[in-house]
C-alpha cells in the first residue's frame, strides 16, 4: 500500500494545493493525515472540504487544534496568537465543517499491522517529541515498527535499533528537497514528514512524504508555494499578522 502523508495544514489553502499539484503524478492508494487541519491559518473551510472529500481513502487523527478550535477543549493552554486564531477559526467553520472536525478521532490508530499514526506523541496527542527522551516514550507506549507523527512542525527520525538487549537510540532532522529513507526491519522508526501549512525548520517549503509499506520506503518532499498569498490573506482575515509573517521563513 502507498500513503499519502499530510501533517499539520493549519488552514494553508496555498500550501496545500501546491502539494496535491505535486503529488498529482505519483501513485498512491490512501492519504494519511497527522492532525491539525485548522488553528492559524485563514483558510478552515477550505481545508476541511477537501480532506472530507477524500471520504474512506482518508485515515487520520485530530491535532491539539482540532480539538481546541473545535469548541472540545479550551484555549486557556494555548499562547496568545493560538489562542486568538482558535477563536476566530471556531467562529469563522461553517456548520458542516464544525461538526466535521469534532468528529476527527483521537490517535494513536493502527494505519495497519506494523504502522501506527498519532498527532504529538503516541503517549498523548499534545506531547512533542524533540528529544531522544520524547522518542523513547513513545517506542515504549507502543510495539510497532513504525509510528509517524507531527505536532513540532520539523521533519525528524528516530530510530531505535536493538543489539543483543543494548539499545541504541538515533536522532536526525530530515532536510532537502526530496529524500528517501529505506526502513531497516531490524530497527524501529518514529518520523514526522513536516508541516504542509507551517514548517518551523527555518525552511518554508511545505512538506509530506509518501510511505510505500511493502517496500518499507518513506519518501520526503520539500515544495514551493507562494507564501506571501497566505500570508496576505492572514492579515485580511484580521488574524494576528506574526502568523502571517512567519511562514515566509518557515519559523
Ligand atoms: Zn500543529
Amino acid at each position: 500500500m502507498r500513503y499519502l502523508i499530510l501533517s499539520d495544514i493549519h488552514a494553508n489553502w496555498e500550501a496545500l494545493q501546491a502539494v496535491r499539484a505535486h503529488v498529482r503524478r505519483k501513485r498512491f492508494d490512501r492519504v494519511v493525515f497527522l492532525g491539525d487541519a485548522v488553528g492559524y491559518g485563514a483558510s478552515p473551510n477550505r481545508v476541511l472540504d477537501w480532506l472530507r472529500s477524500l471520504g474512506s481513502t482518508l485515515a487520520m487523527v485530530r491535532g491539539n487544534h482540532d480539538r481546541v478550535c473545535a469548541g472540545l477543549d479550551s484555549a486557556e493552554h494555548f499562547n496568545r496568537y493560538a489562542r486568538q486564531a482558535a477563536e476566530w477559526t471556531l467562529s469563522n467553520l461553517e456548520e458542516r465543517n464544525l461538526e466535521y472536525l469534532q468528529s476527527f478521532p483521537t490517535g494513536p490508530i493502527d494505519l495497519e499491522k506494523d504502522v501506527a499514526i498519532c498527532h504529538g506523541s503516541s503517549v498523548d496527542e499534545d506531547a512533542y517529541i524533540f528529544s531522544a527522551y520524547d522518542a523513547q516514550l513513545a517506542f515504549a507506549a507502543t510495539s510497532q515498527q513504525l509510528i509517524l507523527f507531527g505536532h513540532t512542525h520539523v521533519p525528524s527520525l528516530f530510530m531505535l535499533r536493538e543489539d543483543n538487549g543494548k539499545q541504541t537510540l538515533r536522532v536526525r532532522l530530515l532536510t532537502g528537497r526530496r529524500l528517501v529513507l529505506d526502513l531497516d526491519p531490524g530497527n524501529r522508526y518514529l518520523i514526522n514528514p513536516g508541516s504542509v501549512g507551517q514548517p518551523r525548520d527555518r525552511d518554508p517549503r511545505a512538506c509530506y512524504a509518501i510511505l510505500d509499506s511493502e517496500q518499507r520506503r518513506i519518501y520526503l518532499y520539500r515544495v514551493i508555494y507562494r507564501a506571501s498569498v497566505t500570508r496576505r490573506r492572514i492579515l485580511n482575515a484580521g488574524l494576528p499578522p506574526v502568523l502571517g509573517d512567519r511562514l515566509l521563513y518557515g519559523a
